[in-house]
């Protein structure tokens, strides 16, 4: 197969939060391809952080969970570059936990992260982003927030039901500046989250279940993401915005309902 990139983003300033690794990295580079200067927001991969950094990608440490981090990142990203046109909040944990067996300590983190850390990127970069005219922001959210059923996901679940209420609350108050505001809510994508630490067998047993949970009968691989958030972040997606695009290869339990 012959893919051709165009240079959609040349002159565009990208904060991709969790860029380091997975869906976050293919997203980075994705960017990078397509000609924009994507700023990295990382917590702790020093070695992927500095090969982007050889790509051409700017990168800042910060926990995105911590407000004040952010907003320093904000300082350094205002003084370098006095503007953003797209946020990309990707950065996210799963810790898998049946309600049975909350732990508030873990539920909290998690959610200070995922939700609060969306929050805090948006917020605090929102006065760079207001000075373009086009300004976008893609969320990336999980089939889980939608009601997709897996194991041990009930607050990883809110926590991402949370970025997708966000994200259509912010397309309604930010449409007057031209912000678009749009989320990605994947499904199965083999990445650190949800093949890390497994050996091989392990690894063919959990593809194994999630192709067969969809009609496609595939899993997904994290590019599968990024050409959808680079979609939305183009000029291509202008008249979409509030929505929540679901690529998932099609979950048989989310299409089998009868009407
Ligand atoms: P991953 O491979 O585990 O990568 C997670 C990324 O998030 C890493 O780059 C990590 O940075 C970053 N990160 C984690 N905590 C952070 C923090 N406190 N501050 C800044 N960065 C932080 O995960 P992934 O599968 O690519 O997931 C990316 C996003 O997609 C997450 O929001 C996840 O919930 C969502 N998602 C994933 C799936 C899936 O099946 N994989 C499905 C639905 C939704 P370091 O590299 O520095 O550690």
């Amino acid at each position: 197969m012959v893919v051709v990139y165009y240079m959609r983003f040349k002159g565009r300033i990208v904060v991709i939060t969790g860029g380091t690794r997975g869906i976050g990295r293919a997203i980075t580079e994705g960017f990078l391809r397509e000609g924009a200067t994507p700023v990295v927001l990382y917590a702790s991969a020093e070695n992927e952080a500095k090969k982007l950094k050889e790509k051409g990608a700017y990168i800042i440490k910060c926990d995105v969970g911590n407000r004040e981090e952010v907003r320093k990142a904000k300082e350094i990203v205002d003084k370098e570059f006095g503007k953003v046109d797209i946020i990309v909040n990707n950065a996210g944990i799963m810790v898998l936990m049946p309600f049975e067996e909350f732990d508030e300590q873990k539920y909290e983190r998690m959610l200070r992260i995922n939700l609060n850390g969306t929050i805090y990127v948006t917020y605090e970069f929102l006065p760079l982003l207001k000075r373009v005219k086009d300004g976008v922001i893609v969320n990336i959210a999980s089939n889980a927030g939608i009601g997709t059923a897996a194991e041990g996901t009930t607050f990883y679940a809110i926590s991402k039901a949370g970025i997708i209420i966000l994200t259509r609350r912010l397309a309604f108050e930010l449409g007057k500046y031209g912000i678009r505001v749009n989320a990605v809510a994947p499904g199965w994508i083999e990445t650190d989250m949800t093949l890390g630490g497994k050996d091989q067998e392990e690894a063919e047993r959990l593809r194994e279940i999630f192709r067969n949970k969809t009609v496609l009968r595939t899993t997904g691989k994290p590019e599968d993401i990024a050409n959808v958030v680079l979609f939305l972040a183009s000029e291509e997606a202008r008249y979409i915005t509030g929505q929540v695009i679901v690529a998932d290869g099609g979950r048989i339990d989310n299409l089998t309902h009868s009407v």
